[in-house]
């Protein structure tokens, strides 16, 4: 295990009017899908996980974990980590069409070019 990504489960539902609201303050927006239902929102209450890029080569994983009935998004490690290696993990976008592609940059040799 190397850290969860920490901050508040919210619905679904809520994600969008968030969204809004973080964007008309400026503020950067971070938040993690656990499911169809909950997403965990770190923007206001996150940790330093929420800083971990993506890679399609990644060195580390997420999965979501109960721990007495409550959802955890916590990151682990995918095979030895090296001092000052950065931690990514594959963010697992759902695949969008064309014109909701976003780019991907993560320089790894296997790249798939997008991150949906
Ligand atoms: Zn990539």
């Amino acid at each position: 295990m190397v850290i969860e990504y920490a901050g508040t489960v919210i619905r679904s539902v809520l994600t969008d009017k968030r969204e809004k609201y973080y964007d008309s303050k400026g503020i950067g927006c971070y938040m993690f899908r656990i499911d169809d239902f909950d997403v965990v929102d770190a923007t206001m209450q996150g940790n330093a996980a929420r800083f971990i890029n993506h890679s399609c080569e990644p060195n580390c994983y997420s999965r979501v974990i109960n721990v007495d009935g409550r959802k955890h998004i916590v990151i682990f490690a995918l095979r030895k980590i090296y001092r000052g290696e950065e931690l990514t993990y594959d963010y697992k976008f759902p695949i969008e069409d064309e014109d909701n592609k976003l780019h991907c940059n993560c320089g790894a040799r296997r790249c798939r070019r997008f991150l949906n």
